[in-house]
């Protein structure tokens, strides 16, 4: 008799008629013999039309209140999760994140999860239940309703496969696995059966939404087996692994990309120690971000900076750049919110030279022009102009040719 903690995405509830879908689904593995907790996202769409409306009343309304409200979506799909399944005679309990008390820190909007009470779900377990648990929702010390950042849902079930020490964690979504990139650019994108842990985190934080960056951080860290599996039709999916050996040894594993960050430029500053400090406290201060720099030195003995911030952040680091570049006598400030960052993946570029220069050579031919470029171990990323991001994608696919059958 296994564990198996289901998390379904907001499509995946996205109607009654899905919602019943799921719940047979569920019944099915429940009547197997196995042990089994639900997570469930907001309908589709849900989250968004409630954070349009509180945009409505008060732009500025404080985080508390929007994770009051936001936290609202996931609590009608638990009930009518539980709603669908007492319907076909499988015994179930829906809980709030607050209720099976998911304890977090209080950083509204963007809180981490602390610590998981075992006893109550355990006990429903215990007594054949399936538990059916709100996702991308905690509590804090203060009893405060606190959410865990869009697309937290992924995390509380990892969280909760974790605490629970579940045989696996299988996230259902509208996709029947973790591609090559996003088959919505590409459709020529391929399935991958097994991804490793640390690309899935690097395609993760480079913009990849199929799983929340925390919830790849949670499963690697408990060592938590997790699965990326359609909803709607019966598949393998994706495993994420641990283990390199038996994979593909392909140059790179898939290609990420993001559009939410915006680039910034300050013109003609002194070249002298201290300058990158001068620049970049003042934003870090205002609890912005940074996510690449460049610096060029200029002929004439100044420096040109370029640094990139979440696009959200985008017009409060231009006014602070604007205000340093006072300060400092630099030439001019300019910034660019239409940009986007595309980025190779993959473990296979620590034994394969070469990566760069393909990428370089396939945007060249297409003429798209490479306006910052940063590196790491199983990364290599470019930020170009935002409409090129197909064109940009699919030339990459193309010449790595990540198409093909997987050996
Ligand atoms: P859910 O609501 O189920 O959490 P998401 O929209 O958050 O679903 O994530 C699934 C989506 O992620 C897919 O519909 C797909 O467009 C997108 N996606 C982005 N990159 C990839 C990728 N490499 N593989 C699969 N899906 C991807
Ligand atoms: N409903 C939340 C969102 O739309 C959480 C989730 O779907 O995972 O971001
Ligand atoms: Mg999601």
């Amino acid at each position: 008799m296994a564990l198996i903690v289901q998390k379904y995405g907001g499509t995946s509830v996205g109607t009654a008629e899905r919602i019943e879908a799921v719940a047979e689904k569920v019944k099915r593995i429940h009547d197997l013999g196995n042990r089994v907790v639900v997570v469930v996202s907001a309908m589709s769409g849900e989250t968004n039309r409630l954070l349009t409306l509180a945009e409505q009343i008060n732009p500025n309304a404080s985080k508390r209140e929007l994770d009051v409200l936001v936290s609202t979506g996931e609590q009608v799909t638990i009930a009518l999760l539980a709603i669908a399944l007492e319907r076909l005679g499988c015994k179930a309990r829906s809980y709030t994140g607050a209720q099976v008390a998911i304890r977090t820190d209080s950083a509204h909007g963007k809180a981490r999860i602390q610590e998981i009470e075992r006893e109550r779900i355990e006990g429903d377990l215990g007594a054949g239940q399936v538990v059916i648990v709100a996702g991308f929702q905690g509590i804090d010390e203060q009893g405060s309703i606190t959410t865990l950042g869009r697309g937290g849902s992924d995390t509380t079930a990892v969280a909760l496969a974790a605490a629970l020490q579940a045989d696996e964690c299988q996230i259902f979504t509208d996709v029947d696995g973790v591609y090559t990139t996003d088959p919505r650019i590409e459709p020529r994108a391929r399935r991958l059966s097994r991804i490793t842990f640390e690309e899935m985190l690097e395609m993760a934080s480079q913009g990849s939404k199929v799983l929340q960056i925390r919830s790849v951080e949670f499963a690697g860290k408990y060592n938590v087996p997790l699965r990326v599996l359609s909803s709607f039709e019966e598949g393998e999916g994706t495993l994420i692994t641990f283990e390199e050996e038996g994979m593909e040894q392909a140059k790179i594993s898939a290609i990420a990309f993001n559009k939410d960050e915006a680039k910034l430029t300050i013109r003609g500053v002194p070249d002298q120690p201290g300058i990158a400090y001068s620049i970049l406290g003042p934003i870090a201060d205002a609890n912005i971000e940074i996510d690449m720099i460049v610096q060029n030195i200029g002929s004439d003995e100044t420096n040109d900076f370029t640094f990139t911030v979440h696009r959200s952040d985008y017009k409060r680091a231009l006014e602070l750049l604007g205000e340093t570049a006072k300060i400092l006598g630099a030439r001019e400030v300019r910034g660019d919110e239409n940009i986007v960052k595309i980025s190779l993946v993959g473990v296979g570029m620590r034994s394969h030279a070469g990566v760069a220069s393909t990428m370089f050579e396939a945007l060249a031919q297409e003429r798209i022009n490479i306006q910052m470029i940063s590196t790491s171990e199983i990364k290599i990323s470019v930020v170009v102009a935002e409409k090129y991001l197909e064109l940009g994608v699919r030339a990459l696919h193309a010449a790595f040719q990540l198409e093909r059958a997987e050996a």
